[in-house]
C-alpha cells in the first residue's frame, strides 16, 4: 500500500512500473493502481486536446510534463501556467 500523491488515498500501487526507466519508478512508487488508470484515460484526451503529433520529438516531452502535472499535483509544475489543462473538463463537450 501507498499513499498516493494524486488522490492522497492509502491504496494499493501498481504491481509492476507503468512505463520504463526512473519515471515507472517513480510512479510505482508514488501513485495508486486506480489513479493510473485514471490517467491511461485522460492521455487520449490530453493528447486529442494538444493535438499532439508523435513525429514531433518534442510532444512526448510536453505529454510527460502534462502527465506529472496529472499525477503529482502537490509537485512544483513542469507545466507553465498559460499551458495548464483543465483536467476536469477537457473532453467532456
Ligand atoms: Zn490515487
Amino acid at each position: 500500500m501507498i499513499v498516493c500523491a494524486r488522490c492522497g488515498r492509502d491504496r494499493e500501487a501498481l504491481a509492476v512500473p507503468p512505463v520504463p526507466g526512473a519515471a515507472g519508478e517513480e510512479i510505482a512508487r508514488r501513485v495508486c493502481a486506480p489513479c493510473w488508470e485514471e490517467w491511461a484515460a485522460m492521455e487520449i484526451k490530453v493528447i486529442n486536446e494538444l493535438r499532439l503529433n508523435f513525429m514531433d520529438p518534442a510532444a512526448q516531452a510536453t505529454l510527460t510534463s502534462h502527465m506529472r502535472a496529472f499525477l503529482f499535483p502537490g509537485d512544483d509544475s513542469t507545466v507553465e501556467p498559460g499551458e495548464r489543462l483543465d483536467f476536469d473538463s477537457i473532453g467532456e463537450q
